[in-house]
């Protein structure tokens, strides 16, 4: 730790570089560090032109394809015009994306592009076609002062605590153990597997990170969607802690709910003749064996089963075709956030085991990955042909 300017002193954190604020103990992100970068947009997410350009010249490449998610569009067209202006021709990608599990590799090929800038997530183990860089995009916001304000509640998930939070927060993850450690929780981040990039980071899909032995799970971030899966996948007593609002809620009723809504699709699917069974073309998704192998189980109990590949999945696609229900085997997201869009029952594999009699608790549908053997560092990464950063 050094002193920068009066009043503030410097410190390295978790890959990133931290201002104490001296009077208050609090911190700021360091504005003075090398290549961090221009915020784009005045956004809450940063995001790294001058890494990104630095890594592009390396590759010698002429021209990218920029993925954005719906969040960080603004953020796209400015790296475009940044990349423009300093001599790379940039296009950007119109197609929605929601995770790295579908990155736009092939696309990017399709259109001569030399690599391909993936925006808002952080890079999951897939063969990719051009050398791609990830930019996770790291939310501007404290974490601990809703740590702080919610002790008491946090200690009631014990003193033995998993520690676990999405992309947006994970360069704040080891400030955050650091604090609750003091305040005397025996924190575990666990590793988690190939599909995300650091330890203690989980997925709408993926929640291994979660899975120590801890009494409870402390979830870092916004939303209901990740810790009810935490809650969920875990069978744990799970609070969510949001650092924007700096409210915290307990996942266990929202978990009961959402089980409940689950078994209620289930039992509308019991008379179900016609399963159309979905995978999806997205490579991140594409659960080809375990569609499959569903197919094959409704054939068995004596149900029709067709096997349908699709890239965007959505009822208003499929409407025309004569299924009784559905099965998605891609995203678990489809079929638990968005069922209220499909005009009939949709489920997920292991709510397929279910209404089959093969299987009685409920299970969240969960995309598993492979070990993974390090994290990446915190920050942008690059991957595919030409190596890595
Ligand atoms: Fe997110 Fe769904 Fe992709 Fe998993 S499969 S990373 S939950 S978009």
């Amino acid at each position: 730790m050094r002193t920068c300017v009066p009043g503030y002193t410097i410190e390295y954190t978790n890959g990133v570089l931290w201002c104490r604020i001296s009077r208050c103990g609090g911190f700021l992100r360091c504005p003075f560090k090398p290549f961090t970068l221009s915020l784009v947009g005045g956004s809450m997410h940063e995001v790294s032109s001058r890494e990104i350009l630095k890594t592009l010249r390396e590759l010698n490449a002429k021209r990218v394809l920029i993925q954005t998610p719906e969040g960080l569009k603004k953020e796209a067209q400015a790296l475009a015009d940044f990349l423009e202006e300093n001599g790379i021709e940039a296009i950007i990608s119109g197609d929605i994306n929601y995770g790295a599990c579908d990155p736009a590799d092939r696309e990017a090929k399709l259109l001569g592009c030399d690599a391909l800038i993936h925006l808002g997530h952080s890079y999951m183990r897939l063969h990719l076609e051009v050398p791609t860089i990830f930019v996770p995009a790291f939310a501007n916001v404290d974490v601990i002062p809703a740590l702080e304000r919610n002790l008491g509640e946090i200690g009631k998930l014990g003193r033995r605590i998993a520690l676990v939070t999405t992309a947006q927060h994970i360069n704040q993850l080891g400030r955050a153990r650091e604090f609750l450690e003091k305040k005397g929780f025996d924190v575990l981040v666990g590793e988690g597997d190939s599909r995300v990039s650091w330890s203690g980071q989980v997925l709408g899909c993926n929640f291994a990170a979660a899975k120590v032995d801890a009494e409870g799970v402390l979830f870092i971030g916004a939303g209901y969607f990740h810790p009810l899966g935490v809650a969920v996948a875990t069978g744990k007593p799970t609070l969510a802690v949001n650092p924007y609002s700096g409210d915290a809620i307990w996942m266990d009723e929202e978990a009961e709910r959402l089980i409940r809504k689950r078994w209620a699709q289930i039992a509308k699917a019991m008379d179900a003749q016609k399963f159309g069974v979905i995978t999806s073309t997205k490579k991140g998704q594409l659960r080809l064996a375990e569609a499959k192998r569903i197919v094959e189980l409704l054939r068995e109990h004596g149900k029709y089963a067709r096997l349908i590949a699709m890239n965007h999945i959505n009822y208003r696609a499929l409407e025309g075709f004569d299924f009784d229900a559905y099965v998605v085997v891609a995203c678990p997201r489809v079929p638990i956030d968005d069922y209220e869009n499909w005009r009939k029952p949709v489920l997920t594999p292991t709510e397929v085991e279910i209404l089959l009699g093969l299987r009685q608790d409920y299970a969240f549908d969960e995309i598993l990955g492979a070990e993974r053997e390090k994290d990446e560092s915190v920050g942008v990464s690059f991957h595919g042909p030409g190596g890595s950063l």
